[in-house]
C-alpha cells in the first residue's frame, strides 16, 4: 500500500470515528409518533410497550411502514436501568404519573446515555419531560417546538398539561378528562 492511500485511509476512518460520535439516537414515545414525528430517518428507536398505545389508525399504520422498512428499531430496555428508574421515581413522585410505557421509553435513553451515546427523547408528554430533565437527558418536542411549521395553534389540557394537535375535536382530555384550551406558538423556522 502507498503512503498516499495510507495517509487517505487515516484521514477517513478518524472523519468516520467523528461522525460515530455526533450521531443522536432518537428515542420516540407514543405522543411523538401520535403527533406526526417525521419517521423517515434510521436513527429512530422505541420500544415495545409503545407499539400498544398507539390506538389511531393513521399513526399505527405510519409506525407499521416505518418498523419495517427499518427506520425505528425496537428495542427492550436494559433491567439495570429501569431499576434505577424505578428508583429515582420514588424520589421525584413522577411515579405514579407515568404509563409503563413512558417510564420503558425513559429507561431505554437512560440505556444510551450509560453507554456514552447522543440520545434525545421526542415526546409532548409534560411528565416525561420532566422526569428527562432530572436525569439530564435531552428532549424535544414535536408541537411544542415546531417540528412541523403548520401548527400555530395547539390545544393543551388544563388537568394534566397533554398537548393536543390543533385539529383534536374534542373540549375534553382523553387521558383526565379536563377541558383542553388553545394556546398561540410561536414557529421556530
Ligand atoms: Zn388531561
Amino acid at each position: 500500500m502507498g503512503k498516499g492511500r495510507y495517509i487517505k485511509g487515516r484521514v477517513l476512518s478518524s472523519g468516520f470515528f467523528f461522525w460515530i460520535c455526533m450521531i443522536v439516537n432518537y428515542v420516540i414515545d407514543a405522543s411523538a409518533i401520535i403527533n406526526g414525528y417525521p419517521l423517515n430517518k434510521g436513527d429512530n428507536f422505541t420500544v415495545a410497550e409503545v407499539i400498544c398505545e398507539i390506538k389511531d389508525f393513521k399513526s399505527k399504520i405510519r409506525l407499521d411502514e416505518a418498523i419495517c422498512d427499518g427506520k425505528i428499531q425496537i428495542v427492550t430496555p436494559s433491567d439495570e436501568s429501569i431499576e434505577n428508574l424505578e428508583k429515582k421515581l420514588l424520589k421525584s413522585g413522577d411515579g405514579l404519573r407515568l404509563s409503563q410505557p413512558d417510564k420503558m421509553v425513559i429507561a431505554l435513553a437512560l440505556d444510551f446515555k450509560g453507554k456514552g451515546k447522543k440520545v434525545k427523547v421526542v415526546t409532548d408528554d409534560y411528565t416525561i419531560q420532566n422526569e428527562l430533565k432530572i436525569n439530564n437527558i435531552d428532549y424535544l418536542g414535536v408541537l411544542t417546538e415546531g417540528i412541523y411549521d403548520i401548527y400555530n395553534w395547539i390545544k393543551i389540557c388544563y388537568g394534566c398539561k397533554k398537548v393536543y394537535p390543533q385539529d383534536y375535536p374534542f373540549d375534553d382530555c382523553e387521558v383526565c378528562g379536563s377541558r383542553v384550551y388553545k394556546k398561540r406558538i410561536k414557529k421556530n423556522r
